[in-house]
């Protein structure tokens, strides 16, 4: 997994390759977990500076837009973000709240729902949030 296929998203959606747009790709790629916004700017100080927390968030939110990250909200309702692994294809994630794993889920449960719907309510649907969260096959062993 490089950071390629997720910059030339950005670049495609028009945002500017920055060093802190490239730095924050990085960061995910490598620590491979969910991360909370105070995460992404305490290793980003370490590279970057100067680097506003502000700063931070503007790029997590922009990217949740784009499609390359996963909005997680924690226990505390406060808002993480996980790297999505295909950006590129449609398809759903499934968070486990005990290991923080996300796994892809290749099941769209508004598809065949969105057409009824629109015509019921009259309006075009253009996107859809639909995430499942609970506790994975590997933590439901575990408690056993
Ligand atoms: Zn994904
Ligand atoms: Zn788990
Ligand atoms: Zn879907």
């Amino acid at each position: 997994m490089s950071a390629d296929l997720y910059l030339s998203i950005l670049k495609n959606k028009g945002y500017k390759l920055t060093p802190k747009r490239k730095a924050v790709i990085e960061l995910f790629l490598q620590e491979n977990r969910i991360l909370a916004p105070r995460d992404v700017y305490r290793q980003l100080e370490k590279q970057i500076h100067p680097l506003g927390f502000p700063t931070v968030y503007r790029i997590l939110e922009e990217f949740s837009l784009a499609g390359i990250l996963i909005p997680v909200l924690s226990d505390e309702r406060l808002l993480s973000y996980a790297l999505c692994r295909r950006p590129q294809e449609h398809h759903h994630h499934f968070i486990c709240h005990s290991c923080q794993r996300v796994e892809d889920v290749d099941y769209c449960g508004i598809a065949g729902a969105q057409e009824t719907i629109e015509k019921k309510l009259g309006c075009r649907i253009d996107t859809h949030l639909f995430q499942l969260e609970g506790i994975c096959s590997d933590c439901l062993k575990n408690k056993r």
